[in-house]
Parts: structure tokens; sequence; C-alpha cells
């Protein structure tokens, strides 16, 4: 998938652990966030505890690894990183927990696809710093409780409803992340480019700002593809009508939807008259997965009003319509 506005895709983030926050106070934007994950963190340090166990959900993009890495540095613990697809058995669960430090930070990226074997392993650890180990076969085989170290474990997720009960209920602080407005992008923005030494106009930050759905990931990469256009079209430097004509080749039109959005909307009109459609014939029609369109699309399309969310289904709002110039049936 080469969506260029795709924001789960993260290889490319890796080589730029420079751009990311360090500290809370580094954090931009996320302030109900912050704020509140400031005070646990500073009792959790006064009482020499652990930070009670973290559940962070929103759109892939967001920061959730980010303040993972800063909830750990800010704790002075270590971090371990894994997600939920890569623990495929109990077992490998086990062992990385036994390998826990007291204090660790234990980040589980994409935590609502662990499976029900490894869920049952996290119930008793997140509660209880334990874990059953079952040894030997059949009728001699007994089951040993295990202590391991007082850890936080972090989860991340898309939406806090994709997991089940028994486990969200296990996470003392839950977190929901939000898009960003235009002007903290705009600060990401001004500040990962001055890490990059990308010059850039104020104008031009705000104008793939705007355009950036919200999301610090895309906004970064926005901020790189529009670099190279002005170094390879212009004299390298961001003003409004470099970022304008490079967004524009890279398919984001004046409202900041891509050619995603656009199809999604325009099949809505084009086939179901604007909805209401359900979700199914959305993701069949477009040929994108439906995981995809609630995660990475929807939230951005419904904030934005271009997406209402009835009952019946989804509606494309007049706004749409009045952008790409169609008219309304019967109308
Ligand atoms: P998620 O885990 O929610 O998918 P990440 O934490 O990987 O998102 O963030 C994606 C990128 O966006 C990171 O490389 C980071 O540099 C940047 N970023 C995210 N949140 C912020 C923020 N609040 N301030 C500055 N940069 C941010």
């Amino acid at each position: 998938d080469d969506r260029i506005i795709n924001s789960s895709y993260k290889k490319e983030d890796e080589n730029e652990l420079d751009l990311r926050p360090k500290t809370l106070g580094e954090y931009i934007g996320q302030k109900k966030v912050v704020n509140q994950l400031d005070i646990f963190i500073k009792a959790a340090k006064s009482r020499s505890e652990s930070l009670d166990h973290v559940l962070l959900y929103g759109p892939p993009g967001l920061g959730k690894t980010t303040l993972s890495h800063i909830i750990a540095n800010e704790m002075n613990s270590n971090i371990k990183i894994t997600s939920g697809p890569a623990i495929e058995r109990a077992g490998d669960l086990a062992a990385l927990l036994t390998n826990l430090q007291q204090g660790d930070v234990l980040f589980i990226d994409e935590i609502h696809r662990v499976n029900r074997s490894v869920e049952e392993v996290l119930y008793p650890a997140m509660e209880d710093y334990c874990i059953d180990i079952i040894i030997g076969k059949g009728p001699s085989a007994r089951s040993i409780r295990l202590d391991i170290p007082k850890f936080t474990l972090i989860g991340a997720t898309t939406r806090s409803g994709m997991l089940t009960s028994p486990l969200r209920d296990r996470f003392g602080v839950i977190l929901n992340l939000e898009l960003y407005d235009t002007e903290d992008l705009l600060k990401i923005i001004l500040r990962s480019a001055n890490i990059l030494n990308i010059p850039i106009k104020k104008d031009a930050g705000i104008e793939i700002a705007k355009r950036s759905r919200g999301t610090p990931r895309i906004a970064n990469r926005l901020l790189k593809r529009v670099r190279d256009y002005a170094q390879v079209l212009g004299d390298g430097v961001i003003t409004t009508k470099i970022a304008d004509e490079a967004l524009h080749m890279l398919g984001i039109d004046s409202l900041g939807l891509d050619t995603m959005d656009t199809r999604i909307l325009k099949a809505m009109i084009q086939n179901f008259d604007g909805g209401p459609v359900g979700i199914d014939t959305i993701s069949a029609s477009v040929g994108e997965d439906k995981e995809t369109i609630e995660d990475v699309c929807e939230p951005f399309l419904i904030q934005n009003g271009f997406l209402i969310r009835t009952p019946r289904g989804r509606m494309v709002s007049d706004k749409v319509y009045e952008h790409f110039k169609i008219s309304k049936r019967g109308k």
C-alpha cells in the first residue's frame, strides 16, 4: 500500500527518531492527555511506584508510540516494544514478561489484535504481576505461579471499543488521542523543518498543516515530499506556491482530501446517491478493507463534516457535493 497519506505505514519513522519529541514538555498538542499523564507520572514517581497501565487509543499517526517513549523516559525506565500480531503464543508473552525489570514499560501496539490465549496471560500479569505456567503434560501436568516485576503496560489501539471488556477494565488510565488542529500541526511542521534544516515560510507551513488530515505522521511526511519538490523545481525554500503545487502533485486537494477519500466520497455519490450506505458496501465498492476505511479515512471525514454517520449507514454531506461540484439528484 503506497498511499502517501496512509498514516499506518511506519517504516519511515524509524530513521526519524530525532523528530520524535522526548519529553512531555516537547510534545505538541493533546493538552488533555498530556496534563493527565503529567499528574499520574509525578504521583507514581513520588510514591516510587510504577505507573498504572495505560491504554492509548486514536487513529494511526497521532503520537501513541511517541507518548509511550516519553512516558518511559519521564519514569526513567526502559521500554520494550512489541505489537499484538507479533505475539503469537502465550509463551512468547510469558518470555517477554519474565525478562522485564522493575518499572519497565512494555508497549504493545495494536493490542486489540492479541489472540485469546495471549490475552489470558495478560490478565494476571496486569492485575497481580504474575503468570501461570503449566509444567508437564497429561495427568501429571500442574500449574505454577511465577511472580514478574511490577511493570507498566502501555497498549495502543485505534478504537477502545475493539478491546474485550476484561482487557479494557485492567487499564487504570485510558486516554483518547484526537486529531490535531491546524495550529498544533503547524507547530509540529515548523519544529520538524527546524530539525531537518528545511527552509519554510510560515504561510506554506499553514498550507501543509491544513492538508495533513489532523495527523502528525502525515504532516511530517508531506513536509519531506514538499521539500523534495522545492529542491528540484524551486530554490529549496518552501513557499506557499511550492507547497500548493507539490500537494496538488501528490493528489491532495484544497480541502486536504486525498485520492482514497475522493474515491470513497465519489463512489458513495455515484453508486448510492450519497447514502445512507453501510461500511461493508463502501468497502467492497472501493476495494479497500473496512478497518482501514474506519480507522484511517473516516475519523478525518467525519470530524470535518464530509461524512455523516447515521443508524442506517454513512451519508455524504452537502459540503461534498459543493466541493466536487456535483448536483444532488432530485434537486
Ligand atoms: P502512532 O503510534 O499513534 O501511530 P507515532 O507516535 O508513531 O504515532 O507518531 C508518528 C510521528 O508523528 C512520529 O514520528 C512523531 O515524530 C510525530 N508526532 C506524533 N505526535 C507528535 C507531537 N505531539 N508532537 C510532535 N511530533 C509528533
